[in-house]
């Protein structure tokens, strides 16, 4: 038993962060004098191990399955497949019109920019038909009214005009009708497609053949000319990007496993009262390569013989959320600044403090000790909220102040709405952050992926109902937290002593109206609870996270950075936070001030701490006796 474990206050983990030891020896005043890479996949940064696979994957054209978090670089790296690609001669797709059978329009390959020549020579051969054409009707109407206002028979003359108007209307084919259609059109130096077809519907993934109101009567469109490509087709020899896969229907899968077999597939009418149902041409060469993505229930969702497919002929890669926070990857971090400055194109350079700011955000939303995170496009997103703000104001380059400025802007809707939250449970006393009350402790969540709130919990002690105790827990626990609230029935059985079979224990989570997930609310459930079988009030300006052991140790949780920031603005003085957490702490400067964190390693630390001193001398002697008499030597696995 570790009593008596005297106070610390956390060394902050940011303090040594500063401009000097980023830049060290690097000579650059700002984002301008760095220099990007052309090619995109050296762009690319961390996430080495699917760098190295879509290298190989590109020279084999083999399939690829990358599974992580949004906003990584998955559609990044797909795109620059394409610059990696063997080298393969492009080609046009065209359909022609099919005399034997309508609906079934023919379709040929031809070499790269000649599909639009053949249109072109098409286009031009119809229109001489119908000079020609326009030629000799008007020599016959010409010639038939000349002949019949010297035989004085105007009438006749007249008739017979019509006549032939509807006879050539009728029996000759229409100009439009025989000119190919370009379905898929290169041209003979472009470099392999890369098609995004994230969320298409059917239509769009697997090419459609579109609706005819007329169907008949000279006005009908001909069949070959409603034909469109689909998004496998025009990613014909380049890649085929999907991220989100398993939001694709069954059908669609299905669909697009048989392409990918095939290399090639007929496009039809998708909508089945469509006249272009009816329609369904030659098989359509569609050879891509194909980059599906998604997080990790993209997985589940996904049709089974689809991704086996992929795994067969290709390779899976996950994706990285954070990588170490070396010098290397800093520097390179520099360069992603530069990066997207330059992709930009609008927003003034960076100069060294706006980078050491920026970076200074990658280490704080990596929320993890000495690392830097990979979730670059929100990351992207504030350089670009930051340069928007500088040129706004005019400035020649984007430094520190609008860095700040950008991080209050772009914050997340999560991290809003907790603040509004915060805002209205204050008014109502939901939280209360003085004084003492008995079973209710002030515990911490983290909403989405970036935003902590105060969550208090209250427990209370009846008479068992049944012939048993039991926990009951309500406020929308979900699974982990109903585990977690299982472990806790273990600790209060060695804490207090108290033989809880024939006391009911209720705990309840308020204001929790999206759920509760995970196990980082066991330490103010089990403080809750002893303060409501003791009857010790718990002091109400602290607020707790962290997971425990069946032993009473606090183990490790995730988002304590937004937690404590979560209590510091809701006016709470300290916050007691798993010791092995310390180095994860990136708060920012302005939250600094207002709280105290203090690292623990054993629930015990905690309740010395938030028990009021008054009540809680005689509970911890006993504490002690009990330990003494522990069953369970401290230290030795259970
Ligand atoms: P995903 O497809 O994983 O959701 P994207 O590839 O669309 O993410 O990333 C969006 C943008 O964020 C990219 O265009 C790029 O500017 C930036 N980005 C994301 N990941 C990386 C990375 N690993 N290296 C460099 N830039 C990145």
């Amino acid at each position: 038993l570790r009593m008596g474990t005297e106070t610390e206050t956390v060394g902050l983990a940011e303090e040594e962060f500063n401009e000097e030891l980023l830049f060290g020896d690097i000579d650059i005043a700002t984002t301008a004098d760095v220099e990007v890479p052309p090619g995109l996949i050296d762009q690319v940064i961390g996430q080495e191990h699917a760098v190295e696979v879509i290298r190989k994957a590109a020279i084999q054209r083999r399939h690829v399955m990358m599974i992580g978090t949004p906003g990584t670089g998955k559609s990044m790296l797909a795109k620059a497949m394409t610059e990696l690609l063997p080298k393969e001669e492009m080609q046009d797709i065209l359909v022609y019109p099919n005399s034997d059978d309508n609906n079934n329009p023919l379709v040929r390959t031809v070499p790269a920019g000649r599909g639009k020549e053949i249109v072109a020579a098409h286009k031009m051969e119809s229109r001489k038909r119908a000079q020609m054409r326009n030629m000799l009707m008007l020599m016959l109407v010409f010639g038939i009214i000349g002949y019949a206002l010297i035989s004085g028979m105007l009438l006749m003359g007249i008739i017979a005009v019509a006549f032939i108007f509807l006879a050539f209307r009728t029996m000759m084919p229409r100009d439009d009708v025989m000119v190919p259609k370009l379905l898929v059109s290169t041209s003979p130096d472009s470099k392999a497609p890369f098609i995004d077809g994230t969320g298409s519907h059917a239509g769009a993934l697997l090419g459609d053949v579109r609706h005819d109101p007329f169907q008949s009567g000279g006005l009908e469109t001909p069949s070959h000319d409603r034909v469109e490509a689909g998004a496998i087709h025009r990613s014909h020899k380049g890649v085929l990007f999907i991220d989100e896969i398993n939001t694709l229907t069954p059908h669609s899968q299905q669909n697009l496993l048989t392409a990918l077999q095939e290399g090639e597939f007929p496009i039809t009418g998708q909508s089945e009262r469509s006249s272009g149902a009816m329609v369904r041409t030659e098989p359509v060469p569609c050879r891509f390569v194909m980059i599906a993505a998604g997080n990790l229930d993209a997985m589940q969702g996904m049709h089974p013989a689809l991704r086996s497919r992929i795994r067969g002929y290709g390779y899976e890669v996950f994706m990285q959320d954070t990588i170490d926070d070396s010098p290397a990857n800093r520097e390179k971090f520099i360069r992603f600044i530069a990066q997207e400055v330059k992709n930009d194109g609008k927003i003034p350079p960076f100069d060294r403090s706006a980078i050491t700011e920026v970076i200074r955000e990658a280490r704080r939303r990596s929320n993890r000790k000495g690392h830097l995170t990979l979730k670059l496009r929100d990351l992207g997103g504030l350089v670009r909220v930051a340069g928007d703000i500088a040129r706004g104001e005019g400035s020649e380059v984007t430094s520190l102040p609008h860095v700040l400025a950008a991080k209050e802007t772009a914050r997340s809707v999560e991290d809003q709405i907790s603040d509004e939250y915060i805002r209205r449970s204050r008014d109502y006393d939901l939280t209360i952050i003085s004084g003492t009350a008995v079973g209710k402790v002030n515990g911490l969540a983290v909403m989405g992926s970036d935003s902590g709130s105060v969550l208090p919990i209250v427990a209370e002690v009846t008479p068992a109902q049944g012939a048993s105790g039991t926990v009951i827990a309500t406020g929308l626990l979900k699974e982990i937290a109903q585990e977690s609230i299982k472990n806790v029935s273990a600790i209060l059985k060695k804490f207090t002593g108290k033989d809880i079979r024939n006391i009911d224990i209720h705990v309840q989570f308020i204001g929790t109206y999206q759920g509760v997930e995970g196990d980082s609310a066991s330490v103010s459930v089990a403080t809750a609870v002893i303060s409501a079988i003791e009857g010790i009030p718990v002091r109400q300006d602290v607020a707790m996270t962290g997971s425990l052991s069946v032993r009473g140790d606090v183990l490790p949780v995730g988002g304590v950075t937004y937690k404590i920031e979560a209590a510091a603005k809701a006016g709470i003085k300290k916050v007691f936070i798993p010791r092995s957490n310390a180095g994860d702490v990136l708060v920012e400067d302005r939250y600094r001030e207002m709280i105290e964190i203090i690292p623990v390693s054993h629930i015990e630390e905690i309740l010395e701490q938030a028990l009021v001193p008054a009540n809680r001398a005689g509970f911890l002697a006993k504490l002690k006796k009990l330990a003494e008499h522990a069953m369970i030597p401290p230290n030795q696995p259970i």
